[in-house]
């Protein structure tokens, strides 16, 4: 079995070549969820919405968010009735965000409803919320403190970052379906998902670095010289106090980390890495870079 740490873009690519190895039911998938938001009423899981659709078959892979071919009806009405909703949910999309609503209103923690969401979309894989506590990562500028989403999408995230806040009124704490996740694997991937938004608010619930010392963890860069592939990495890593670069990312997970894979074309040299092409632009390189993960850790 192999468990992902996982963001909703770098990552989901790695898994959708997983897929071409193993069974669903031999993956495990540990998402990030402070990014989550209730918008409209509803509730946005980001990155648990975009393995669900990957899984389910309905993934918008154009953008890696949204399921394909949706239509925006309700967002557009809401935009003329003046409610400001600044994320285009398009109308599929918005009917899981209310079928998680009313889960988590009816007292499902997110674990559970993640679950019955599988179940009825008929996926095999287990994605596993990181914690059921609420956890946010929020943005300061200049003009306030605002929630990620805010920054990246209403904002396009153009706006200087002064600094990265997690907050977390109780914690948080991995789930126990998490660490088991972690345990059972024969192999635990950090995928190249963006460290500071994706990967270290996994790592920041309590009981997943432990749990991680005893597995052996595959981490992927997701830099290639002092760029992400996409999105905000370079800048979050930055406010960080780091360089956005695959150094940076290693010394972020150097404690629990057994090889790390950079692409052939980066040229910032951690010793010690395995290189490979780490550019997913099609099904097939995503399945040749799992498969190179898998034959990594069979050949140890
Ligand atoms: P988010 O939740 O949408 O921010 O997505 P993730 O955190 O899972 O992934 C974002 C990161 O994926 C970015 O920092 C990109 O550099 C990285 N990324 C996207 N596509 C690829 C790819 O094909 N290869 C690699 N190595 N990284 C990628």
């Amino acid at each position: 079995m192999i468990t992902f740490l996982s963001g909703g873009t770098g990552t989901p690519k790695l898994v959708r070549g997983a897929r071409e190895h193993l069974p669903d039911k031999e993956i495990a998938v540990v998402v990030n969820t402070a990014e989550d938001i209730w918008i409209s009423g509803n509730h946005l899981s980001p990155d648990i919405d975009t393995l669900l659709y990957l899984f389910s078959g309905s993934l918008n892979t154009d953008t890696w968010w949204g399921v394909r071919g949706d239509t925006f009806r309700t967002h557009e009405e809401l935009l003329t009735l003046g409610v400001d909703e600044y994320i285009g949910i398009g109308d599929a999309d918005r009917a899981l965000h209310i079928a998680r609503g009313d889960l988590l209103r009816n007292g499902s923690s997110l674990t559970e409803a993640t679950s019955t969401l599988c179940s009825r979309l008929g996926i095999a894989a287990r994605i596993l919320p990181m914690t059921d506590e609420e956890v946010a990562t929020l943005i300061r500028t200049d003009s306030g403190t605002i929630h990620f989403q805010e920054y990246w999408v209403k904002h396009r995230g153009k706006l200087p970052i002064r600094e990265v806040i997690r907050y977390s009124p109780t914690g948080p704490s991995a789930t126990g379906e998490v660490l088991q996740a972690i345990r059972d694997a024969d192999l635990v991937v950090i995928g190249p998902s963006n460290p500071v938004t994706s990967i270290l608010p996994i790592l920041e619930c309590a009981g997943v670095i432990p749990a991680l010392m005893d597995q052996f963890v595959i981490a992927v860069s997701p830099f290639i010289g002092d760029a992400p592939i996409s999105g905000p990495a370079g800048a979050l890593m930055r406010a960080r106090g780091l360089a956005p670069d695959s150094a940076a990312t290693f010394s972020l997970y150097r404690e629990f980390c057994d090889l790390f894979v950079q692409d052939i074309r980066d040229p910032i040299d951690v010793p010690g890495s395995l290189r490979c092409d780490t550019l997913m632009t099609s099904g097939e390189k995503s399945a040749a870079l799992a498969g190179s993960l898998i034959a990594a850790v069979r050949g140890r």
